[in-house]
């Protein structure tokens, strides 16, 4: 495999004992009469649902290039395709050479970030990085929006109290912070975005329609703090940006947690929709919220039925296929239109296996890890989280489900890299596949499921051939966003740093 991953225990799970095993359960007569008719009753479902799924080459093909003539259609006009592809109005992206004092404020879900980290330029590079966790108390994603700002404010307040060390800076001089903010926003420059709507379960009066910049600008002034936002950025264009401080061939990040996007480096002058930006040389990182690809997608009954139920029907449908959110509930559909049809799992339905979202993709992804002879692993998981007492060859078929899943989403986020890497390619020739290119990865969903990341690997490797493969480094780079945040400040900062 020429994709290098700095993870540990990337294990294949093809030609393994598991796969030979599950497959040899079909075909091989079994004593135990029940057991025979439930997998004869089951595999029906079974053999649908693979077919469904199959993503052979020629379906990644397409969807790669699917994926890039969306992106081409997305930069032509706001609403021209599928992928909202959002400017992101970094167009400087960190050298090495910043130095400083800079912080980071990350919020984008129940906690929030706050990071401060002493830059030393190109010798000493990230001097010492501190950071906090906190959760919003839950009344305040009820409250009004200078409630939620305030309290943001008086956390980073205390927070800068402690400061100290080598670059500690006179009281009197304003301090800069990079702000990651994971909700949907309008942005306007690299310092200023129009909040279109909370969502993740926040519900704040007050902020949409607003410039969030200014919210947080605001209440830290309210709080007398000096430390005013320099960049507002989205995770993932974090992620690039922190992953690109270290290496000069970074041009794609990728998130792969609970849900999914990705961002790359676009030439200006191949932004149509850029039209008043003062200049068209130099590049651009565009959000791509490839979330939203829906084209052509290989989708099953079961996708179509969670979409239809979700809170956003006919949204996302990408992130619906592939991300961490999902892939445990499809599971768990399936195996209860296995239970419906069969005696799979006793005769009666547990309340557990009928409830959305019981099944995580972290219980999916632990079944496949069990390598004991009658997968006791998966029993007990299947007893405790969905409530469903199982025999071996019951097991072998759930695993079967959840490979067969995983595969999918794997294989499709693979085809959803290279779609991007092809279009950029395109645009310049050589650029990309002509020497070493790096995509940051980030997101608990790529780090923790070794399936899922072996079939994403061998997508890219089968769609780029050997060859091209080798210049294609996926690296994974764990909480780059906001260390990435703070060196965007930097960069595009106002207080007299210049790089
Ligand atoms: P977020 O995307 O919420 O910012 P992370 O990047 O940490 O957070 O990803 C968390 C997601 O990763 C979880 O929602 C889950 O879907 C997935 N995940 C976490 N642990 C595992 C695991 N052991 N196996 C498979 N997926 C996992
Ligand atoms: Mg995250």
């Amino acid at each position: 495999m020429s994709v290098t991953v700095r993870s540990p225990g990337v294990r294949s799970i093809y030609g393994s004992a598991r796969s030979a095993k599950a497959l040899g359960s079909f075909s091989r007569p079994r004593a135990n009469m029940a057991v025979q008719s439930n997998v004869i009753s089951v595999a029906p479902i079974l053999t649908k649902l693979k077919e469904d799924c199959a993503t052979p080459l020629p379906v990644l093909r397409h969807l790669a290039a699917a994926m890039a003539s969306d992106m081409r259609a997305g930069l032509a006009v706001d609403g021209g395709s599928d992928l909202p592809m959002i400017l992101s109005y970094v167009d400087a992206l960190p050298t090495g050479n910043e130095e400083g004092l800079f912080y980071a404020l990350d919020l984008g879900g129940t906690n929030f970030r706050v990071l401060r980290v002493q830059l030393g330029g190109k010798e000493e590079r990230v001097i010492t990085t501190e950071f906090e966790q906190v959760s919003i108390p839950p009344e305040l994603m009820f409250g009004t929006s200078e409630e939620l700002f305030d309290f943001i404010a008086s956390v980073l307040a205390k927070f800068a109290e402690k400061e100290g060390g080598e670059f500690n800076l006179p009281d009197c001089q304003t301090r800069e912070i990079g702000f990651t903010f994971s909700f949907p926003v309008k942005q306007t420059s690299v310092d200023s975005g129009i909040l279109i709507k909370w969502t993740k379960g926040f519900a704040v009066s007050g902020t949409a329609g607003k410039d969030v910049v200014a919210c947080l600008n605001e209440a830290m002034q309210r709080q007398g703090l000096n430390l005013r936002v320099s960049a507002l950025v989205n995770d993932t264009v974090g992620t690039l940006a922190g992953a690109r401080y270290w290496d000069d061939d970074v041009m794609v990040a990728v998130i792969l947690g609970t849900g999914t996007n990705a961002c790359y480096l676009e030439r200006k002058d191949a932004i149509p929709k850029l039209q008043s930006h003062n200049s068209t040389s130099g590049g651009m990182i565009i959000n791509t919220e490839w979330g939203a690809f829906s084209n052509d997608l290989p989708l099953t009954e079961f996708d179509r039925e969670m979409d239809a139920d979700s809170i956003n029907p006919g949204e996302q449908i990408f992130e619906k296929t592939i991300s961490g959110m999902y892939l445990g509930e499809i599971v768990r559909r399936v195996l209860l239109k296995m239970a419906r049809a069969s005696e799979l799992f006793g005769d009666s339905i547990s309340e557990k296996l009928l409830t959305p979202f019981m099944l995580r993709t972290p219980d999916i992804c632990a079944m496949q890890q069990d390598t004991s002879e009658d997968l006791e692993v998966v029993g007990t998981i299947l007893l405790d989280v969905v409530g469903v007492s199982s025999n071996a060859s019951g097991r072998q078929i759930v695993v079967e489900v959840c490979d067969t899943i995983a595969k999918r989403g794997g294989r499709l986020a693979g085809a959803g890299i290279v779609g991007i890497l092809e279009k950029m390619e395109e645009d310049s020739e050589g650029l990309i596949f002509g020497k070493r290119t790096v995509v940051a990865m980030d997101g608990g969903l790529y780090e923790h499921y070794p399936q899922y990341r072996a079939h994403l690997q061998e997508a890219v490797q089968e769609l780029l051939g050997p060859q091209t493969s080798t210049n294609i480094v996926i690296e994974h780079t764990k909480d780059g966003s906001g260390i990435g945040a703070a060196l965007l400040a930097a960069t595009n900062s106002k207080y007299g740093h210049n790089f």
